[in-house]
């Protein structure tokens, strides 16, 4: 068998499905633009398959007691940390980002695992004694069945972990459905969850495209939808399947602003802007694609990051490179087409990632960095989200200015403010209307014990990602009030109760 007869296929009950697929898509390897295996695509019949199977799971596994449940999360933890470098290496496979940033995005899955394992204390209740006279009352979590993950194709590791550990530790089960373009990292993460001994059906994986997104949204057994993705999907997802009666999460697109001000160290702004625009080329929600300066810094701030950008070395992920390919032709085409709307727009290109040299396959999908100056409000550059190595400088005369900038954005998912003033720090965290702000740190995606989540247009639905508020968001909370047999609660009265 060549690579190109490798068949990736859904994972239900435990086992890989035996079934024929109507319909398979192709999986490239994105370096060297070949055809790296073919994956199924769910209909609806698959996908109740997968959907009953979670759902026959949940009768026993929301009664699992919680120091079985943690025995598995400490187990998937361990093996998830001896095999990491085997799903970084089928992630950059896949996606084509260099293994090193595959690896970190296992390492943050990772973390989100880490804080599951503390479950027990995150799903105590209140309790209260004597809120009535012998009456007492106490508060309890309950899992809410079963739940789909729809996730993209940036992270095919890292998104499903922001879910799932958290959803199966407060005893639920789980459909994830990934990136029909990265699809191999959900199979290895179900085979280390059965490893790890969690019950056949708790963990379930369907690929596919929008058919398979759509049955998820519609049946009646799926009570909770967490997606990721781009805006106009999430906006789609949160509409359907609230329509359907499910509690929803739809995080959205992004354009992250970094507004570098006068006093801010240029060194560590230049730095951090070439990390965060051009690290996994581009293709993070939480890339930096605004760099806003506030004048007169913009000639000296181009030039450091220029100077960097000359240093990148741009090519397969697995040979030691900065940056890797786009994850697929029609991505790449799609993002060098943004290349050509910037220049007639009237827009400076300082850097043209269509020519940079890479070491790799000529049949990659490749396109170096790229670096726009005088970029204005109005321009596409600016307006879409492009998602790939372009990073725009937008010059602007105030820090009230920038601050119009950032909050006049139809997005709101992450940005960063670059400073050495304190009190502009604070002004700044206390007046953007973003949802996760980074001072002097470009990528501030929040510790796993915090929550991840962006406002306006990146973020449909108010539970953010794991963290409290995904503990929320995967738990129903119950309030019983109870009172012991005893002489004083006999007796008839049709009045609202009232304490005393
Ligand atoms: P996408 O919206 O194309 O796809 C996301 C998921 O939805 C995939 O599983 C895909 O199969 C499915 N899908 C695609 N079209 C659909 C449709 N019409 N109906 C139903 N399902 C559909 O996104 P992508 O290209 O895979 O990922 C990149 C996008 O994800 C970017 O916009 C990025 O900003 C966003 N993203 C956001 C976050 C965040 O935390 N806010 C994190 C990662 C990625």
């Amino acid at each position: 068998m060549n690579d190109t007869d490798k068949r990736i296929t859904h994972w239900f009950g435990g086992a890989a499905w035996t079934g024929t697929a109507a319909r398979a898509g192709d999986v490239f390897d994105p370096a060297t633009g070949a055809v790296s295996g073919h994956v199924d695509l769910a209909d609806a019949a698959t996908v109740d398959a997968a959907v009953t199977a979670a759902r026959t799971a949940f009768t026993t596994w929301r009664r699992t007691s919680l120091a079985r449940r943690v025995a598995v999360l400490f187990e998937f933890r361990r093996l998830l940390a001896e095999r990491a470098g085997e799903l970084a290496a089928a992630i950059t496979a896949e996606h084509g980002k260099v293994l090193d940033d595959a690896a970190g995005e296992v390492q943050r899955g990772l973390e989100v695992v880490e804080f599951a394992c503390g479950i027990p204390h995150l799903l105590k209740g209140g309790h209260t004694m004597g809120a009535a006279t012998r009456v007492d009352v106490h508060s309890l979590r309950q899992p809410v069945g079963v739940t789909a993950i729809v996730s993209p194709f940036n992270f095919p590791a890292m998104v499903p972990l922001w879910f799932a550990p958290v959803s199966i530790a407060c005893g639920n089960t789980v459909v994830l459905k990934p990136s029909e373009k990265v699809p191999s990292a959900a199979i290895l993460l179900a085979e280390l969850w059965r490893e790890a001994g969690l019950p056949d059906g708790v963990f379930n994986v369907v690929h596919g495209d929008r058919e398979a997104v759509d049955a998820l949204l519609t049946h009646a057994d799926v009570a909770a939808v967490s997606f990721v993705g781009s805006t106009p999907v999430a906006r789609y997802v949160y509409e359907r399947a609230t329509a359907h009666g499910k509690r929803v999460q739809a995080l959205g697109g992004a354009k992250n602003h970094m507004v570098v001000l006068p006093d801010a160290d240029l060194d560590l702004a230049a730095d951090a802007a070439v990390n965060a625009g051009f690290g996994s080329a581009g293709e993070r929600c939480m890339a930096i694609s605004a760099l806003v300066a506030v004048e007169p810094v913009a000639d000296e701030l181009i030039a450091r990051i220029t100077e960097r950008i000359a240093g990148l070395k741009v090519g397969d992920g697995r040979r030691g490179c900065d940056m890797g390919p786009l994850v697929t032709a029609a991505h790449r085409d799609r993002v060098a087409g943004y290349v050509e709307a910037g220049l007639d727009a009237g827009a400076e290109l300082v850097v043209d990632g269509r020519e940079r040299p890479v070491d790799g396959d000529a049949a990659g999908f490749w396109l170096g960095p790229t670096l726009f100056d005088r970029v204005t409000p109005e321009m596409s550059v600016y307006t879409d989200e492009i998602f790939g190595p372009v990073l725009s400088v937008l010059r602007v005369g105030s820090y009230d200015a920038a601050l119009d900038l950032v909050n006049s954005s139809p997005y709101g998912n992450g940005t960063a403010l670059f400073t050495n003033d304190g009190g502009a720090a604070r002004r700044f965290e206390e007046e953007v209307e973003v949802g996760m702000v980074g001072i002097n740190v470009p990528i501030p995606v929040p510790v796993s014990y915090y929550s991840f989540g962006g406002w306006k247009a990146s973020l449909f639905g108010d539970a953010h990602a794991y963290g409290p508020d995904g503990v929320h968001f995967f738990t129903r909370t119950k309030t019983v009030t109870s009172r012991w047999p005893d002489p004083h609660s006999r007796g008839i009265d049709l009045g609202f109760p009232r304490n005393h």
